[in-house]
């Protein structure tokens, strides 16, 4: 599957064909209910941005596993540093012991992350796992125990994670009682802000409100331990908020000493064109999360604190398994290959890939909204461009004949798709999803 045999996207039997079925069989019969598929793709391999299924169809992947095959799949590189790792040794316990994987990525991770203080890191196994342990530590840290997530956020199935999410009422319906002292305020979601949107500019009052409503009526700012904040929202639909957006909540933090968290377990690693997408802001935070494409698939997670933050004594926090030898190569090499060769990629393929969401935009009126950082990129569909109803089963009907077509997508929110390729994507790459989804449309409008 060397780009010059494009020898995709190729549906060769019409999915699922019947190796496909028999495992959707055996998975459903045994899996958790609680697993939602879209729809019923069953890999057998994968190449750079290409996922073949078990009956030899050939998809083009524009949603890279929920944005963490950030390498794509397979890339040498990475697949030699997880070989070469595994052969030395697959466990001993970074929490207990030291080794130069560990050492040299909470290193690399330190020297990246933005802004000029020094740094301390805690490798996780997953994002919720990371989101936990930064409720903790900023807890810990400023002996405050309120925090402050927003409308729309993802943050993780555990319980503080889950806590902090307010992105569709089934992730939490019927796990009460949740942590406490969490409060909830609107994001910066211009398309749907029920502050400015019948404003010319947007006024930032989903961020001024925080002061004059939260911390006037409700909740004393002294007791406020940290804002969570997604850069961009993942799961909540993919909503980039306006420019300044960041750098207020920052200012509306130091007014208060408290802490603010961007958690860029979606948007950290390339995705939006920086290393992470608060650089955009040239904000720092105080305490930075990552997960999903550091990786590439690997399951790691880092917690990246100011120094001054993360000063919990030994045994305040551990993990058994975070920063695995085998995930720490390949994180770092992940890193090597996203700041070394990626970055510019993610833009020209970003400024593309968003330049044929607009035509698709002028051409189709189920098209209420486009927005995007780099390769995370959001259309949110509608049933009237005036009312602004929303259109989820439109997402849905697009999703699942993109994939009969050759094209992985997926959905986020209520009622928008995420476009979120791995960041090695090429123009043909592009260009062929671009135009599956518009033949998608046309057969839908
Ligand atoms: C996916 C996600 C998480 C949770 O990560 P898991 O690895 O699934 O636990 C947390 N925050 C954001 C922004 C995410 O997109």
């Amino acid at each position: 599957m060397t780009p010059a045999a494009r020898d995709y996207p190729r549906i060769t039997v019409p999915p699922p064909g019947p190796k496909a079925r028999e495992i959707v069989g055996r998975h459903d019969r045994y899996a958790s209910t609680s697993l939602p598929k879209e729809y019923p793709l069953v890999v057998a391999r994968g190449e750079r941005a290409v996922v073949e299924d078990v009956d030899g169809n050939r998809y083009l992947d524009f949603m890279a596993g929920i944005a963490v095959a950030s390498t794509g799949y397979g890339h040498p590189k990475v697949v030699k540093a997880i070989q070469d790792a595994a052969g030395r040794f697959l466990h001993i316990c970074g929490a207990d012991f030291y080794y130069e994987g560990y050492a040299a990525l909470i290193e690399r991770l330190a020297k990246l992350a933005p802004g000029a203080s020094k740094k301390r890191v805690f490798l996780s196994n997953s994002g919720a796992e990371a989101v936990e342990g930064a409720i903790k530590l900023a807890r810990h840290s400023t002996g405050r125990p309120a925090l402050i997530a927003f409308s729309g956020a993802f943050h993780g199935r555990t319980y503080g994670a889950m806590t902090l999410t307010a992105s569709k009422a089934v992730q939490r319906a019927g796990f009460a009682p949740f942590v406490p002292e969490v409060y909830h305020v609107p994001y910066g979601y211009r398309y749907r802000c029920d502050f400015c949107r019948g404003e010319p500019a947007c006024t930032m009052r989903c961020v001024s409100s925080i002061e004059d409503d939260l911390f006037a009526r409700r909740l004393d700012p002294k007791s406020v331990a940290a804002v969570f904040v997604e850069p961009v929202q993942g799961e909540g639909g993919y909503v980039v908020p306006p420019a300044g957006y960041l750098r207020a909540l920052r200012e509306l933090c130091d007014r208060y000493g408290i802490l603010l968290v961007c958690d860029e377990v979606q948007s950290g690693i390339g995705r939006t064109g920086k290393l992470f997408a608060c650089e955009h802001e040239g904000i720092e935070p105080d305490i930075l999360l990552a997960a999903k494409g550091l990786g590439s698939g690997m399951p790691i997670g880092a917690i990246i604190a100011k120094e001054s933050v993360m000063k919990w004594g030994p045994g305040a926090h551990g993990t058994t398994f975070g920063g695995n030898p085998v995930c720490c190569a390949a994180a770092l090499a992940t890193l090597d290959i996203v700041t070394g060769e990626l970055l510019p990629n993610v833009q020209r393929m970003g400024e593309r890939l968003l330049a044929g969401v607009r035509r698709l935009e002028q051409q189709h009126a189920a098209i209420g909204e486009v927005r995007g950082l780099g390769l995370m990129i959001g259309i949110e569909f509608v049933k009237d461009r005036a009312t602004r109803e929303p259109a989820p089963e439109l997402v849905h009907d697009l999703v699942v004949r993109a994939f009969r077509k050759g094209l992985l997508l997926l959905g986020a929110g209520k009622s928008s798709l995420r476009l979120a390729p791995p960041l090695v994507i090429d123009e043909y790459d592009v260009d062929t999803a671009l135009r599956i989804i518009d033949e998608c449309l046309n057969e839908l409008d």
